[in-house]
C-alpha cells in the first residue's frame, strides 16, 4: 500500500485548499432530500437496484464511493507492458486467428511500434471476428500476462478506433464502483455524474462542518473532497485515492465517525438528564464488606470501587464501563456497587450472558453478601414454572434485594419493586442493541437505575472513547497478586501424542488440565460430538486419569456435576467445548489445551487461556492448529505467544481482524459504517472526540443534520 510520504502532487494540493464558507444556501434542495428518482435515467427498476446498494438520496449515491480504479489517462507502450500489471494501451491489429488449443480462442496481436501483444477471446461471435481485422485501429485495458508467445491480455476492455480517432484518453482516474446485477459500472458511472453535477453548481448545499472545525483538523471542503473521490485527476495513482490519509478518503470518514460519536454523546446527554436515586448512605456497609473478604483488593480494584461509588452517590443515573481482563476480579467490584445500592434500599439485578457464568456469579454473590443479610435470589430461564413464580414474586414485592440470573430477568413479565442498579457482564456477548433496550427496564417513579457493565474484552482507548461514548469507563489494569503468566506453546496437531504426555505428567504433579475443542461452524452439536469422541480418546489413552466431560448439550445437572467434579478435583482432565470460555474458577487447573486454535478469534483464546494460570503454580496453555494456517490465523496464533496483555491483544486484534470481530460484529457500538473503518481510520479518532466537543458547545444546529445524514433518524442510538 501506498504510504502517506507516496502520496502525488494532487494531493498536496488539496489539502492546501481550506474549507470554504458554507451556509447552506436557503435556495437549493440539499442533496440529502432530493431522491435518486429526480436523476435523469432513474425509473422504478434503476431505484430499486439502487436501494439494493444502500443508495435512496443524492447524497448517498455521492457516498458510494469506488472500490478501485483505474488508469486509462496515459497509453501504455506495448514494449513497456509487465507481466501482471493492468495498462492502457492502443496500437493496430496485426493479425486475428482462431487457435485450438485446449480451447478455442481467438488471439488479435495488436502493435504499436514498441512491440506486440496478444488479445484472447475464449467468447466471441462472429460479429466480433469479423470486426477484429488486420489493419483496425484498437485500444485495450486489461491485465497483461506472459505467455509463451509474448505478453496477452485476455479478455481486455477493447474498443475499435476511427483511422483519424483520436486515443480514448481520459482525464482522470476510472471509477470502479460496488455494483448490483443490472446496474453495472457504465450506469453508476452516469448515475454518480449527473450527482457530481448538481454538487457542482450549488456545493454549499452538501456542507454540515463549520469552518472553524475545518480548518482546525485540517478537512477539504466535502465538495471537494466527493469530487476527486470519484474523480481523481489524471497524475492521481491508482493507490492514492484508496490511502487512509487521501484527503478526501480522510474528510469523509472524519465526518461519518463524527456523527456516530455525536450521536451518542447526546445520548448520553440525554441519559444524563434523567434523575435516578443517589445513594448517599452505605458506606459502613460496604466496608464491612470490604473487610469480610478472604483477601484485599488490589489497587485498581480499589480506584475503580471509588469511581463506582462517586458515580451511585450523584442524582444522575451511572452508565459505566468496567474493563479488566479474565481474572482481574470485575466480580467482588461489582458485588460492592451491589452492597452500595442495597444499604440505600434499592435492588439490585446482575445479569449475565450464560446460565454457567450467572449461577457462578450467583454463587459469589451468595457467598459474598448473605452473611451481610443481603438476599440474593436465582432467576433462569430453567427454573420450574414453581420456582420461577417464586423468584419473580419475590423480585416484585422487594424481599429478594439482589437478583441475578440471565437476560431471563429482563422478560417483560419481572418487574421489580425498587430497582436501583443493574449489573450486566458483558463478556463481549450483549450487543448494543441489548445494552440500550436494558435502559429502559426499571424505569419507576421517573428515576433510573444506575447501570454498571463488566467486560473481559478490553477495548482500546480511543475506540472506547469513540464507540462506548455513551458510557464512562474504568479499567482493572491489574491481576491479583500471586498469579504467574502462563506458557504459551503453539504446535501442530500432529503432535498430539506429546500434548497428551503433558497432560499425564501435569497430572502425576496433582495438576489438572482443559482440553477445548472447537469447531468449525457455530454448530453445536458438531462441537459437542467432537468433544464427546476426544474425551473418549483421552480416557483411553490416559487409563490413570479421571476424565469428565462438559457441552453444551448435556442437561444442566450433568454438566454442573462435571464442573463441581472437576473444581472438587475429583476429575483430573475436563473435556469441553469452548463453554467453559465463561464461568469455571478452578486454580489448580494447570494446564489449557485447545483444539484447533485456529478456528477462533484472539478474544476468545486469550479468555480460554485466562483459565489457567489462577493459581501460584506455574501454567501452560498449548494451541494446536491443523494445516495449512491462514495468514491471519498465523498471525493471531504468534500475537498470543508473544503477549498475555489483554490490552495489547486487543490493540492487535482490532490491527488484524478490524474491530467488528473484536468486538463482535453486533458489538461495535456503531451502527454500520459506510466508508471509515475504525481500524484503519483509528488515528482519526482523537481528532474526532474534539471536534464532536466543539459541534455541542458552540454548532448545536448543526449536529441532527449530521446524525441525520450518516445514520438516518438516529434510531440506532436512539431508543431511550
Ligand atoms: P473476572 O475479572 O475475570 O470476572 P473474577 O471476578 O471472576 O475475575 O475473579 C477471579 C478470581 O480472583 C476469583 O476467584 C476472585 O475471588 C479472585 N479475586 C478477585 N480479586 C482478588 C484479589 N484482590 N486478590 C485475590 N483474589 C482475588
Ligand atoms: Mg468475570
Amino acid at each position: 500500500m501506498a504510504t502517506a510520504a507516496s502520496l502525488g502532487p494532487c494531493c498536496s494540493g488539496i489539502q492546501a485548499e481550506a474549507a470554504g464558507p458554507i451556509e447552506p444556501s436557503a435556495a437549493a434542495p440539499s442533496l440529502e432530500s432530493t431522491p435518486v428518482t429526480e436523476l435523469r435515467g432513474v425509473g422504478p427498476g434503476i431505484a430499486a437496484k439502487l436501494a439494493a446498494l444502500g443508495v435512496e438520496t443524492v447524497l448517498d449515491l455521492l457516498f458510494h464511493l469506488p472500490l478501485r480504479y483505474e488508469d486509462r489517462t496515459r497509453i501504455h507502450a506495448i514494449g513497456d507492458l509487465r507481466a501482471g500489471g493492468t495498462a492502457f494501451t492502443c496500437g493496430r491489429i496485426e493479425g486475428a486467428n482462431v487457435r485450438f488449443g485446449r480451447r478455442r480462442s481467438l488471439v488479435v496481436v495488436i502493435g504499436d511500434g514498441t512491440g506486440t501483444m496478444a488479445m484472447r477471446l475464449f467468447h466471441f461471435n462472429e460479429n466480433q471476428r469479423r470486426q477484429l481485422r488486420q489493419g483496425r485501429r484498437i485500444a485495450c485495458h486489461g491485465e497483461a500476462r506472459a505467455a509463451p508467445g509474448g505478453m496477452e491480455m485476455v479478455h481486455p476492455e477493447y474498443r475499435l478506433l476511427g483511422d483519424e480517432e483520436a486515443a480514448p484518453i481520459d482525464d482522470r482516474l476510472t471509477p470502479v464502483y460496488p455494483a448490483v446485477a443490472g446496474l453495472g459500472q457504465t450506469p453508476l458511472r452516469r448515475l454518480i455524474g449527473q450527482a457530481l453535477d448538481r454538487l457542482e453548481s450549488n456545493p454549499a448545499i452538501a456542507e454540515l462542518l463549520p469552518e472553524a472545525v475545518a480548518v482546525r483538523h485540517r478537512l477539504i471542503p466535502l465538495g471537494h473532497a466527493l469530487r476527486t473521490m470519484h474523480r481523481p485527476p489524471a497524475g492521481t495513482s491508482i493507490e492514492t485515492p484508496l490511502h487512509p490519509e487521501h484527503p478526501g478518503r480522510r474528510r469523509l470518514a472524519f465526518e461519518e465517525l463524527l456523527a456516530h460519536h455525536l450521536a451518542l454523546r447526546v445520548q448520553r446527554r440525554r441519559l444524563d438528564a434523567r434523575p435516578a436515586a443517589a445513594f448517599g448512605r452505605g458506606d459502613a456497609l460496604a466496608r464491612r464488606f470490604i473487610a469480610s473478604l478472604p483477601f484485599e483488593l488490589t489497587a485498581a480494584q480499589r480506584r475503580v470501587a471509588r469511581e463506582v461509588r462517586d458515580d451511585l452517590a450523584r442524582t444522575r443515573p451511572m452508565h459505566r464501563l468496567v474493563q479488566g481482563d479474565v481474572g482481574a476480579g470485575k466480580t467482588v467490584v461489582a458485588a460492592f456497587a451491589a452492597v452500595v445500592a442495597v444499604a440505600n434500599e434499592c435492588q439490585v439485578a446482575l445479569m449475565a450472558p450464560t446460565e454457567l457464568l450467572a449461577e457462578q456469579h450467583c454463587a459469589s454473590f451468595r457467598g459474598w453478601l448473605e452473611p451481610l443479610g443481603i438476599p440474593v435470589v436465582w432467576l433462569s430461564g430453567r427454573l420450574g414454572s414453581r420456582e420461577r413464580a417464586q423468584a419473580t414474586a419475590r423480585i416484585a414485592t422487594g424481599t429478594a434485594a439482589v437478583a441475578v440470573g440471565t437476560h431471563a430477568l429482563f422478560q417483560s413479565q419481572v418487574t421489580f419493586a425498587n430497582l436501583g442498579l443493574v449489573i450486566v457482564d458483558e463478556q463481549h456477548r450483549f450487543g448494543v442493541e441489548q445494552r440500550l433496550a436494558l435502559r429502559g427496564k426499571g424505569e419507576d417513579g421517573g428515576l433510573r437505575p444506575h447501570q454498571l457493565i463488566m467486560t473481559a474484552t478490553p477495548i482500546p482507548r480511543t475506540l472506547a472513547m469513540t464507540a462506548y461514548a455513551d458510557l464512562d469507563s474504568s479499567v482493572i489494569d491489574e491481576l491479583p497478586p500471586g498469579r504467574t503468566p502462563v506458557d504459551t506453546a503453539v504446535a501442530p496437531s500432529q503432535r498430539r501424542p506429546e500434548v497428551v504426555a503433558r497432560i499425564r505428567r501435569a497430572c502425576a504433579r496433582g495438576e489438572q488440565a482443559y482440553w477445548v475443542c472447537t469447531a468449525i461452524e457455530e454448530s453445536a452439536a458438531l462441537q459437542c460430538r467432537a468433544a464427546e469422541d476426544t474425551a473418549r480418546e483421552l480416557a483411553e489413552a490416559l487409563p490413570d486419569l479421571r476424565v469428565g466431560l462438559v457441552h453444551g448439550r448435556m442437561a444442566p445437572v450433568e454438566k454442573d456435576a462435571a464442573m463441581e467434579a472437576f473444581k472438587d478435583a475429583r476429575l483430573d482432565v475436563l473435556v469441553a467445548t469452548t463453554v467453559i470460555e465463561v464461568g469455571v474458577d478452578v486454580p489448580n487447573a494447570s494446564l489449557m489445551i485447545i483444539e484447533n486454535a485456529e478456528r477462533l478469534g484472539l478474544a476468545q483464546l486469550h479468555q480460554l487461556r485466562g483459565r489457567v494460570g489462577r493459581g501460584a503454580r506455574r501454567s501452560a496453555c498449548v494451541m494446536m492448529y491443523d494445516r495449512p494456517l491462514t495468514e491471519a490465523a498465523r498471525s493471531r496464533l504468534e500475537v498470543l505467544r508473544a503477549t498475555t496483555d489483554g490490552f495489547e491483544i486487543a490493540q492487535r486484534d482490532l490491527e488484524i481482524r478490524g474491530p467488528g470481530d473484536l468486538l463482535g460484529t453486533r458489538q461495535t457500538g456503531l451502527a454500520q459504517l459506510r466508508i471509515a473503518d475504525l481500524a484503519r481510520d483509528l488515528p482519526l479518532l482523537p481528532g474526532v472526540e474534539r471536534a464532536a466537543s466543539e459541534l455541542l458547545a458552540r454548532h448545536e444546529s448543526r449536529i441532527a443534520p449530521l446524525t441525520r445524514r450518516w445514520i438516518g433518524g438516529g434510531a440506532h442510538y436512539g431508543q431511550v
